[in-house]
């Protein structure tokens, strides 16, 4: 069996993102507090070029989800600079679609008024709904068409599967077709068999529409499928401490991740987290925690 084309190379893949970045994050540090146990972020880097696929993965507690909230404008930075599509982030931004671990649908509408929510809420879209109603459901129909939902349109979602909910919600956060994609770890209550489902269901999604796209996973496996890149972080206060350019050919398969080149990296990312959760001997004044 021919060995697959998957390298590692720290410094080429940073050079990659850095040459048109759409995310771009540059000595990032995020306190919530003085107090050493809110040091959320420290100098971080990281350049995710415009329709690259990046995942995120570190110890519990590195910051993660605090990342997330930088990027999309939710919160400032503590000092050092973000920006998105070439400006800086100073607020909430409009071009971001997301996406979390609970689906989050609200059980009083259906599944395709689940998938419209955006087009209710998001400008310019809001504006125009009423115009373009039409259009819009196509839109939305088209999307949970594509994920294999077609006929659950009208359903609420506890009449539909944990997997087929999280469909629906992936269609949500893309119905108003955003320029970046958040994903906080949206197959973390999955079950292994509908998590690798769902892999392909994301992957071609993106393989389609090409959005930039951030995830952030527990699951080793999930992001060196799925991605372009990972971006390893330490334990709290996060920072990146190795970056891994995946160039296995797409569409990937879940067999992929069984070839030894895929194993290989995937235990490579395990030993540096491995590493990043080790409890450093305490000096004075360290703030250094293990999460
Ligand atoms: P992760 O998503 O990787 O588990 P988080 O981003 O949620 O990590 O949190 C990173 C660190 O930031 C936590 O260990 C915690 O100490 C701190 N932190 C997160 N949110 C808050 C908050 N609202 N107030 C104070 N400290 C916080």
């Amino acid at each position: 069996m021919p060995s697959l084309p998957l390298t590692v190379e720290n410094a080429a893949a940073v050079e990659r993102a850095a040459a048109a970045p759409f995310v771009e994050i540059d000595n990032v540090d995020l306190r919530y507090s003085e107090h050493a146990d809110t040091h959320a972020l420290t100098a971080l880097q990281m350049s995710v070029a415009k329709g690259e696929f990046a995942a995120v993965v570190g110890p519990s507690g590195c910051g993660k989800s605090s990342l997330m909230k930088l990027v999309t404008g939710l919160l400032p930075p503590t000092s050092g600079t973000l920006s998105v599509a070439g400006k800086k982030v100073m607020g909430p931004l409009k071009i971001v679609g997301m996406a979390f671990q609970n689906s989050t649908l609200l059980p009083w509408r259906n599944i395709l008024e689940n998938t419209m929510l955006p087009l209710e809420i998001v400008q310019p879209h809001r504006a125009q709904l009423r115009s373009k109603r039409k259009e819009y459901e196509a839109i939305a129909r088209g999307l949970l068409e594509s994920v294999g939902l077609a006929g659950f349109e009208k359903r609420q979602p506890w009449m539909l599967s944990g997997g087929m909910q999280q469909r629906a919600n992936l269609c949500r956060s893309l119905v108003h077709s955003p320029e970046l994609l958040m994903l906080d770890e949206p197959f973390g209550a999955l079950d292994a068999f509908t998590r690798e489902e769902l892999w392909a269901v994301l992957q071609d999604l993106w393989m389609q529409r090409r959005f930039t796209c951030i995830l952030v996973t527990h699951d080793l496996r999930e992001a060196a499928y799925l991605a372009d890149v990972v971006y390893v972080m330490s334990a709290r206060p996060g920072r990146v401490i190795a970056t891994h350019r995946i160039d296995l050919p797409r569409p990937r398969t879940v067999a992929s991740t069984f070839e030894p080149a895929f194993v290989d990296m995937v235990h490579r990312i395990r030993d540096q987290i491995a590493q990043a959760r080790t409890p450093r001997k305490p000096s004075v004044g360290s703030e250094q925690g293990v999460a």
